[in-house]
């Protein structure tokens, strides 16, 4: 057997090179980490989880026509996905106030925006994420004003979509991470979404309870992670049921 060669571990996930030239395969960790990894835990079964849900809603993404990197699940912890060239940005879109922009701006965490906010923060953990403007971006050459643009509407395009499929299954869409990735075809290149769509990159509250059903269950130390990731898996109906009904019955 030959072992499979490792192109990047991140805090987590794991990309190995993929089984054709412009594929990877992205494991999903257990691990957990917080406050640029200053917090560490292992907690069982996020990874599983957070493979497939972000499966469901890049999936869900494909199907209304937003590109992302996506191909296939292949395992209860990996996915195939196009290798693409990530552009050094976390592109943050806001619905309702909480988090780093409750504390930048003084305002009270819960409090619905007058419109989406989109923000850029530049990914460099030793410099903890700062977040930078559209001048710095163009200014240091990380993405083109075209980019920038496509980036915007992509961006919204998948705050609609996941806004919408939150709310039908009871959970407040408040804010989320992704990051853009670059494919060339030809002369030509384009934006897709990339690394993950899960819990850890979005905060969701429960529209009855208001219970945090996001990684800052782990931040703040609110209880169980995987329970609240399992619970949202359970109301997309991506969790197996109980098939005891179908099974061989007990006879006395
Ligand atoms: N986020 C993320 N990775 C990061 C920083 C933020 O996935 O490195 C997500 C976070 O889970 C939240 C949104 O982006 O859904 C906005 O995060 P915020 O800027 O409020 O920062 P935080 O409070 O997480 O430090």
């Amino acid at each position: 057997m030959v072992r499979r060669k490792k192109v990047y571990e991140g805090k987590a996930k794991i990309l190995y090179e993929g089984p054709e030239p412009g594929t990877l395969v992205q494991y999903f960790k257990d691990d957990a980490t917080a406050f640029n990894a200053e917090k560490r835990a292992t907690i069982e079964g996020k990874g599983v989880l957070n493979n497939r849900l972000s499966e469901y809603f890049m999936t869900g993404l494909g199907n209304i026509g937003v590109p992302t990197h996506f191909i296939r699940r292949l395992n209860m912890r990996e996915q195939l996905i196009r290798s693409v060239e990530i552009i050094p940005l976390e592109v943050v879109v806001r619905n309702i106030a909480a988090g780093s922009l409750s504390k930048r701006l003084g305002i009270d965490e819960g409090t619905p925006l007058p419109r989406p906010i989109v923000e850029f923060y530049f990914k460099d953990d030793a410099l903890g994420d700062p977040l930078v403007s559209e001048e710095h971006i163009i200014a240091f050459g990380w993405a083109t004003q075209q980019d920038l643009d496509d980036m915007v509407a992509l961006a919204l395009r998948v705050n609609d979509f996941l806004s919408g499929l939150m709310l039908g299954v009871g959970i407040k869409l408040v804010d989320f991470k992704i990051e853009i990735g670059r494919v060339f075809d030809g002369d030509y290149q384009r934006l897709i979404v990339a690394d993950e769509i899960s819990p850890d990159s979005c905060r969701l509250w429960d529209v009855a309870t208001g219970r945090k059903l996001d990684k800052d269950v782990f931040r703040r130390d609110l209880g169980d992670l995987a329970d609240a990731y399992t619970e949202v898996a359970n109301r997309l109906g991506l969790m197996p049921k109980n098939k005891s009904t179908t099974g061989p019955k007990l006879v006395n």
